[in-house]
């Protein structure tokens, strides 16, 4: 989280709301369901929207594509995507799609939160994926960033 916090932050020096994300991954035996290599950062992103003019450029969403072609794979089962912002519906969207393991994030958003808050893609038994979420890591500092962002804007 401190690395996706880092990512917020470039994304905060270049004007854009600041939000950031990494793809940690890390292999596992399917029978047993141990590690069988480190974990790694494969991936990093950060919010780029205003920059590309892309509604969908949003920091866990690059870095999903991004980890996509390092891993060679669309599928993301071994990988945990770190972000400071509860995800979207769309970025949640993708994490179901691409079978991510597990989502952790720091700010809840009451307002667009799709891991909790609005949605809970990551347990509609309805669809054929299911993840975990751990929210609220570093919470006051991913918070306090999106805060500072804002404050500063008006
Ligand atoms: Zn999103």
């Amino acid at each position: 989280m401190r690395l996706a916090l880092e990512e917020a932050r470039l994304a905060a020096q270049a004007g854009e709301v600041p939000i950031g994300a990494v793809v940690v991954h890390q292999p596992r035996d399917r029978a047993t369901g141990k590690p069988t290599a480190e974990a790694q950062v494969i991936a990093r992103g950060h919010n780029q929207c205003e920059a590309l003019k892309d509604a969908s450029a949003h920091a866990e969403f690059s870095a999903m594509r991004e980890a996509e072609q390092a891993l060679d794979n669309w599928r993301l089962s071994d990988c945990t995507i770190y972000v400071t912002l509860e995800p979207c519906v769309m970025c949640a969207g993708l994490m179901q799609r691409s079978r991510v393991s597990r989502c952790v994030y720091g700010a809840a958003d009451p307002k667009g939160g799709a891991l909790g808050s609005l949605f809970a893609i990551h347990q509609d038994q309805r669809l054929n994926h299911r993840f975990q979420v751990t929210p609220g890591v570093l919470e006051e500092e991913c918070q306090a960033l999106l805060r500072r962002f804002f404050q500063t804007r008006r």
